[in-house]
């Protein structure tokens, strides 16, 4: 069974279900020339998925004049360096402003290779193949790219988007389960800033691939591009309605910042989770979230992300963290809370005091529940 999806987004288009990538092969071979193409793999994606790839352009003799980049994959190397790499590859390979860089990968190789593509020679074409749940519902639509500078997410970055995406949901087959896991946080979160019908039907879906799950999979995926994608069209640049996806985010990216520099680092969807948690907690105090609907996500999230230690002793350290979040203002830390799933409101205020409530009440029900 197969389904295709297409979503207008801003000046290109999302393609989900079977067979994407003979779009993507139509797209290619129609609007460039394959000896000025260039493929961004790191090394799993370059063993797991390239050759799927591979197979679909077996049939065009001119494929093997494409060069395939490889990059180092994790999140310590979406950073310049890497970005000058890809670079010099470009470079060698005599890539003209006419060039395209297809990036076959999770959220930080499109992060990586959509910035480097985006300021090599002022700007070159890009499209995303995006290999990780993560991507494929967030990372690769929205057209933000951009890389880390030292321990400083995203710092370094520009608004741009791809010339299109094609999603193929069977690349989760040989993705490991905790990422899985952390992908589908993103998904929960779509349903519960924007769509309460889409939060019930997510909550209950399996987290395997498999032949079976695979069209709910393709389905589940498109309403989450939907979702971003309608969002993002309302507000490219975040002056608004965008910071609407950062609901978790506050507490979230401050618990994978500590995280990050201990034995037991966290992945984006499990930190997302615990923040997600905890900005319930604040809706429940500044917004009127009702107390039953607070337990009902709780419970549905911990028991999908289990708990993670957050002992009183580290509450200071995540609030200077979220004292230096970039969406702050006025030094105050800003949020987006939920007045009921479906019902995001965004530039929110907590104050210090609340904000440790709120990593206790994670402490009494996620961890002791
Ligand atoms: P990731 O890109 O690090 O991928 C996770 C791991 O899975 C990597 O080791 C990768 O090599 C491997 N992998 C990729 N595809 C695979 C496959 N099909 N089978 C097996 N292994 C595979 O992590 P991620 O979760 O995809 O992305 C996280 C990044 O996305 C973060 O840097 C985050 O900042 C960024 N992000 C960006 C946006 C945006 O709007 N630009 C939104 C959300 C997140």
């Amino acid at each position: 069974m197969s389904i295709i999806v297409n979503i207008e987004a801003a000046g290109y288009n999302v393609q989900i279900g079977d067979l994407p990538l003979s779009s993507l092969k139509e797209m290619v071979c129609s609007k460039y020339d394959l000896a000025n193409t260039f493929i961004l793999v790191d090394e799993n994606t370059k063993q797991l998925c390239l050759p799927t790839f591979e197979l679909i352009f077996a049939e065009e003799p001119e494929f093997e004049k494409a060069t395939i980049i490889t990059i180092p994959s994790g999140e310590k190397n979406k950073n310049i360096d890497t970005v000058t790499a890809i670079a010099r590859v470009l470079t060698t390979g005599n890539a003209s402003r006419s060039a395209l860089l297809i990036n076959l990968g999770g959220g930080v190789l499109c992060d990586t290779g959509g910035f480097a593509a985006s300021i090599y020679k002022r700007g070159i074409d890009f499209i995303n193949v995006p290999t990780t749940l993560l991507s494929q519902v967030d990372a690769s639509i929205g057209g933000k790219v951009g890389v880390d500078l030292d321990d400083l997410k995203n710092y370094l970055g520009v608004f741009n988007n791809p010339r299109a995406v094609f999603v193929e949901p069977r690349f989760l087959e040989t993705l490991n389960p905790r990422e899985i896991r952390a992908g589908f946080g993103e998904i929960l979160k779509h349903g519960l800033i924007a769509d309460k019908d889409y939060f019930e039907i997510a909550k209950n879906h399996s987290l395997d691939y498999s032949a079976e799950t695979a069209l709910s999979w393709s389905k589940l995926i498109a309403r989450s591009v939907e979702i971003k994608n309608k969002i993002v069209l309302e507000d490219p640049t975040e002056q608004g309605l965008r910071k609407v996806l950062n609901f978790g985010h506050t507490v979230g990216h401050a618990v994978e910042t500590y995280f990050l520099n201990t034995e037991k680092p966290l992945l984006h969807g499990e930190a997302i989770a615990v923040g997600m948690i905890c900005e319930c907690y604040l809706s429940s105090a500044i917004t009127g979230m009702k107390s039953n609907t607070l337990d009902a996500i709780t419970e549905v999230i911990s028991s999908l992300f289990g708990s993670v230690q957050l002992d009183q002793g580290i509450h200071g350290e995540l609030l200077n963290v979220m004292q230096q979040d970039k969406k702050n203002q006025e030094g105050k830390i800003n949020f987006t809370l939920l007045k009921d799933i479906g019902e995001p409101l965004i530039d929110q205020y907590a104050d210090d005091t609340l904000i440790r409530e709120a990593l206790g009440f994670y402490e009494e029900f996620a961890v002791h529940h």
